[in-house]
């Protein structure tokens, strides 16, 4: 596995570093590598003003002069919005060079979940998906990834809730499109001596990059997949997510199984149920043949509203039946529950703006 032992260009800062990337990029700065578990304390675990190092308690000197000019970056957060139930709170926050991103936390009682984001915007283009509307600006660095993580985590010590269980790449952009930045994000956040979330709580959704699925695979990464399916036959899923003229449904459903029998890992499916385009029971039936020897579980979501998609979910007795025809073929399905639609915090409701999203929103009657 590769792994950074310094900083390999001028975007790149020490939060980005793994581990050990830090320990030998402090030693070739001249300070002790014993301190990137001070680092990592103090700026991973323990959530403090981070912008005064030295509230923290007496530094080494030769650290403190080091961390002086070495400050990390910790985003702005520009606005946050909490949805009707008070669960679902997604922030918007400004990074260094302006550019903005959107972080959610779910509340579900013991099993809160971050879902951040990977890239400002996304050049996937899925029809109905309001990141995939904007096109892709730039690819985030490990650090961003992280620093997200830790803002959830920090927002999260002021509730009742408990710790942060569970990171789920499904905010903003295609994480195995950003591959090396996500990756070293995933080894930080799972790292005992950091944030400690474990790979088996760390989920990484693909639009269906076989490539991506591929090297996770062989690289022998601990992480769920969750895939975003959409369509149990290549014309379906294309008219959804144009990514599957790029790699079509049987060599992704391979890279799957690959992925699969290496990990040793359950597979997820997300299915999003869009009226008249992929919520039939043939649809469900052919999902059900072609995924069946693969240990899958399948999500079903709802369609949220986006600004240009004009598509409806299906009503409720449609969405159940596909449910049924899927169960009744031998594969797991649940409903997941639609969280934070009235702040845009939805899947695929996720965009840049400075101002609440929510206006983009068409609304439908609620479905769940
Ligand atoms: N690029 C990654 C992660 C971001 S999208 C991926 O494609 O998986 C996270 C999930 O939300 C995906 O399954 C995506 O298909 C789904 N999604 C996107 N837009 C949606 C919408 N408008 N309604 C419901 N689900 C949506």
């Amino acid at each position: 596995m590769q792994r950074p032992s310094q900083i390999k260009n001028k975007h790149q800062k020490w939060t980005d570093l793994t581990f050990s990337g830090l320990e030998s990029f402090l030693a070739g700065e001249g300070v002790n590598p014993i301190h990137a578990a001070t680092l990592w304390k103090m700026f991973l675990r323990e959530g403090m003003d981070k912008s005064h190092p030295d509230k923290h308690g007496r530094l080494p000197q030769t650290l403190n002069v080091w961390l002086a000019q070495n400050k990390p970056f910790v985003p702005e957060i520009v606005s946050t919005s909490l949805s009707d139930d008070g669960l679902t709170r997604k922030s918007l926050l400004r990074l260094e060079d302006g550019e903005m991103i959107e972080t959610v936390l779910m509340g579900y009682t013991g099993r809160t979940t971050a879902c951040v984001s990977t890239q400002v915007g996304c050049a996937m283009g899925c029809s109905f998906c309001a990141s995939g509307q904007s096109g892709l600006t730039r690819n985030l660095r490990a650090g961003e990834i992280v620093a997200q993580v830790v803002h959830c985590a920090g927002v999260l010590q002021k509730t009742d809730l408990g710790r942060l269980r569970n990171v789920v790449l499904m905010g903003m952009g295609e994480p195995l499109h950003n591959y090396d930045s996500v990756m070293n994000a995933l080894e930080i956040i799972s790292d005992s001596r950091g944030l400690n979330i474990g790979s088996a709580h760390i989920t990484v959704s693909t639009v269906g990059h076989v490539p991506g699925i591929l090297r996770m695979a062989e690289e022998n990464r601990p992480f769920n997949l969750a895939i975003s399916l959409h369509g149990a036959s290549d014309a379906v899923r294309e008219s959804l997510v144009p990514a599957g003229k790029r790699w079509p449904l049987d060599e992704l459903l391979d890279a799957c199984r690959f992925y699969g029998k290496k990990s040793g890992r359950r597979i997820f499916f997300e299915w999003t149920l869009v009226s008249g385009k992929n919520d039939t029971l043939d649809q469900a039936e052919k999902l059900a043949e072609k995924i069946s020897g693969i240990d899958a579980h399948v999500n079903l979501i709802q369609l949220n509203a986006t600004a240009s998609f004009h598509g409806a979910p299906p009503s409720e007795n449609m969405a159940r039946s596909f449910q049924r025809t899927l169960k009744e073929s031998g594969i797991p399905a649940t409903m997941r529950q639609g969280r934070g639609g009235d702040i845009a915090a939805s899947c695929g409701q996720l965009r840049l703006r400075t101002d609440s999203s929510t206006d983009t929103v068409r609304k439908y009657p609620q479905q769940n």
